[in-house]
Order: structure tokens, then sequence, then C-alpha cells
């Protein structure tokens, strides 16, 4: 749809020449992107401009419209033409709502209660915030209360870390294997280095890692930009009373601290105590879910923030990253969660679960109740439900009719050429293109319920004592009668 095509758009969606502009953006939001989406700043400021002059503040006409979106054209000709990841986002958001309500049902789980900071939060909480590759957004419930990020900045500063000194060389400090132990075992592997960077060990070497040569604030400072850069500038705030909770409860976290000093685990010249303080103060840093998706969302788009289109991080330290959030992300329910779910998350002790469907969305999911492994109660239904509905698990396969929604424009189109082959085998006689669909001719006059066919293809059946099987049977010449009945 070009600028023009935009305009009529519009135009017809309301059988007049001029735009109510409350229709424009409802339009707009059923895309899933946002007015406040910082790649339409041009448009917006233009609009709000534009109809300061206007007599009623809420109509433009065909010019005036024109040159309001033409600043950002290209991205809302993508909206329009449904050409985004999740072309059909509506009918998507919809069922994320009954999962998400389907979870909310869930009143199992023990908030943690280690730190006060913690234990004061509400058992109800609960919230979900996706943001898919092309910057759709989406958010259920309590989507705005910020919390810590836990656990669930593990991954992402081994990103960083990776992202500035490579993969040989982060690797040369730390493991990447499974630990198959609690998350805070003082406990390294056979080369005395931390298991992965997702357990505590890991991640306290991962903290050294981060900008070596800057002070303690710099340091800081460092990680909270690429946090804030992943989370496209929105929140990202930080718990002053957590980090001092932190601290003051962390003896298993110093114990491993000196461990990992007296196995000389941490570059030449680190200062044990500095590190840990900065990795309680990493702990501490606060997302809302809906800017924790967006971070989640920066991981599944290869390390570009799709809301500004910024490169945050290199796409090995992404690929790496969800490699092991994949093998290690979900502490002792890791290696289930790889199973049942197949995708990579990671989970904090705040009840955060950052969750990744690569190259189509991030999600952050958020509830305090945790299980007894320690993971949100109700986050663990939501990923095991949307993956149960969508093909997302990681070992889905894409390209043949399954049971499950692909939500994805390729899928779309993938299940549009299958068709169109299948009506071309149909035509030219291709019984084994045919049998390669898999369904017979029963079973999709039924899947669709078109019950006279069935009928009829049922006596046909009948008449010559074919097996149910049909045109995916293994005798040729019956599946080649019953295709001349389909003819
Ligand atoms: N601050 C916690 C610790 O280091 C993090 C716990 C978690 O989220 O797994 O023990």
């Amino acid at each position: 749809m070009g600028n023009g095509l935009i305009v009529a758009y519009c135009a017809v969606l309301l059988h007049v020449n001029c735009i109510s502009i409350a229709v424009a953006l409802q339009a707009l939001k059923a895309t899933g992107l946002r007015t406040g989406d910082p790649r339409l700043k041009e448009c917006m400021e233009t609009l709000k401009e534009t109809l300061k002059k206007t007599p009623d503040g809420v109509t433009l006409d065909r010019q005036q419209f024109k040159k309001c979106v033409q600043s950002n054209i290209v991205l809302l000709t993508q909206a329009f033409r449904k050409k985004f990841v999740i072309p059909d986002f509506q009918s998507f958001t919809s069922h994320i709502d009954e999962l998400y309500e389907s979870a909310k049902k869930l009143h199992e789980g023990q908030v943690a209660d280690y730190i006060p900071q913690l234990a004061k939060f509400s058992p109800d909480l609960w919230a979900v915030s996706l943001c898919t590759v092309d910057g759709q957004r989406h958010t259920a419930g309590d989507t705005k209360v910020p919390f810590c990020l836990q656990s669930c900045v593990k991954p992402l500063k081994y990103a960083v870390a990776v992202h500035d000194y490579g993969t040989e060389y982060v690797h040369s400090f730390i493991g990447k294997e499974p630990s198959g132990l609690r998350f805070n075992k003082l406990f390294l592997n056979e080369d005395d280095k931390p298991h992965n960077p997702m357990v505590n060990a890991g991640a306290i070497v991962c903290t050294s890692l981060i900008k070596q040569s800057a002070s303690n604030a710099e340091k800081f400072d460092y990680a909270m930009t690429f946090l804030k850069n992943m989370a496209g500038n929105e929140y990202v705030g930080f718990s002053n009373a957590t980090f001092q909770s932190e601290r003051e409860s962390g003896d298993r976290n110093f114990a491993i601290g000196y461990y990992l000093k007296e196995k000389k685990c941490f570059p030449e010249g680190t200062d044990m105590t500095s590190v840990l303080d900065l990795y309680f103060q990493l702990c501490s840093i606060e997302v809302t879910c809906e800017s924790g998706s967006v971070m989640a969302a920066t991981l599944a788009n290869g390390g570009i923030c799709p809301i500004t289109g910024e490169r945050v991080l290199s796409p090995e330290a992404v690929r790496n990253t969800l490699s092991l959030m994949h093998s290690c992300g979900m502490y002792d329910f890791s290696g289930q969660f790889a199973f049942h779910v197949g995708l990579p998350a990671k989970s904090g002790v705040a009840g955060g679960i950052l969750l990744v469907v690569p190259n189509v969305m991030g999600i952050m999911c958020w509830s305090p109740p945790l299980d007894k492994l320690g993971n949100s109660v109700r986050g663990i239904q939501f990923c095991t439900d949307l993956v149960e509905l969508f093909n997302f698990h990681n070992y889905d396969n894409l390209r043949h009719f399954s049971k499950k929604h692909d939500p994805r424009r390729e899928g779309g189109d993938q299940r549009v050429k299958s068709v169109i082959n299948l009506l071309f085998a149909a035509y030219t006689g291709d019984i084994s293109a045919l049998r390669r669909w898999g369904n017979t001719p029963v079973d999709e006059a039924v899947h669709f319920g078109h019950h006279d066919v069935v009928t009829i293809l049922q006596q046909y059946l009948e008449k010559y004592s074919l097996p149910s099987g049909g045109a995916a049977g293994d005798d040729k010449d019956s599946a080649e009668k019953s295709l001349d009945s389909l003819l």
C-alpha cells in the first residue's frame, strides 16, 4: 500500500473524504503499533501540530493526513499491508488474553520472603507483556508495576560480556553446561570454572568481566545504559533498598565469591567484594513487564531493539545467550522447560520470566508466587499454554499442517503454498504429492464441516469397498478412483 493507498484506506473506512483521527489511531492500534513508538515520532508530532490548526481538532482532510503519515510511511505501509511478523495481531492477542485469564486462576506458590522488599508484593499481581520483532505490543494485567530483574539479569549481563569481549574470552572463565545443581550451589566444574553464566557462580564471574578497566560507578552506569538500550529507553530503574538487603543477606554469594577467588576464577586484579556489590546491584535493577518485554524482543531480534532500530548486542552475543537460556535458564526445571516449552527463558526470584520466541517476539511474564523450584507458577503455566496453542516450540514443525496455530506471516504463506501445491497435484493427477499431503478427502471434508461432501465420499468408498484411508492409502488404484470421483 503506497502513501495514497493509506489515505484511501482510511477514507474508505469512513466513506468520506476526511479522516477522523480516532478511527485512524484505532486502525493503527489494531496492527499492534503504539502511538508512542519512537519510530512514529515524526508522524505523531506532525499530527499534533496539524490537529491544532483544524476547526474541530479531531478531523483531517486527505492532504493533511498525507502530510502526517509520509514522514513514517515505510513503517505505516508495513503495518497496514499486514507485513508484520504477526499479521493478524488482534486475533493473536485475543488468544494471549485468554491464556492470561486462565493462569490468573492459579493460586498456588509462595512469594519469596528472604528480604522484605520481595515479601511485600501481593501474590495476586500478574502481568504479561509482549513485543514482536516488528515492535507490535500487547499487555495484560499489572504491566506497569516495577519489579527487580533478580536472576533475569543474568542472561543480559552475559550478553553484554560476550558483546564486548567475544565468546572465546568469556568462556575461558565460564562453562556452557547445565550444572544439575541448585543455582546458588558452591560448586565448580572439573576445570574449576563455574558451570554456566545462569547460575550464581557463573553470573558472579560474568559480572567481573563487565567493563573491566572502569571504576565501580562507571561499571554500573555502563550496564544500565546497555539495559536501557535493550528496553528501547522504556522503564529501567534501581531499587536501592533491594540492593542493601541483598548485600546484607548475601552470605551464600559471599561464600561463592571467596571460593571463586581461591580457585582463581576472576580475571587478574579483580576486587572480589566490589564484583559482589555490582552483582547485587544488577539483581536490584527494576523493570516493568512492558520494558522487560522489549528487552526480550531485542534478544528475539538478533540484538537490534525493535522499537528503536538500534543494534544493542552482537548476533554472536544473542545466539550464545539464547542457547544458554534454553539449557540452563529455569533453575532445576530447565530440562523440563526445554522439553515442554522448547524456548529460551530465564526466571528470577521476584517472579519474572523473560521468554524469547526467536525471530518472532519477546515476552515478559511476572507474578510473585513461586513454585518449589523457584519459578513463577502463573508464568510457567502461561509459557506452557502458549506453546500448546501456537507452534512456537523450537521443534514444532512449521512446514506441514498441524493442529497448532501459526500466527506468523511466513507460516501463513507456507500454508497457502501447500494448498496451491495440493490443488495442482489434484489437477495433474500427481498421486504421490497427494499422499504427502497426509489428509484424505474425507478428512478434509470433516475438518471443514462439509457434511454432504462427507456423505458422498463415504457412499463412494462403500460402493467400491475402498479403505477409509482414501487417497492417502497404499492402494494406488483405489486412490486414483477416489481422485477421479473428486475431479
Ligand atoms: N539475588 C538472588 C541471589 O543472588 C537472585 C536470586 C534469583 O533470582 O535467582 O541469590
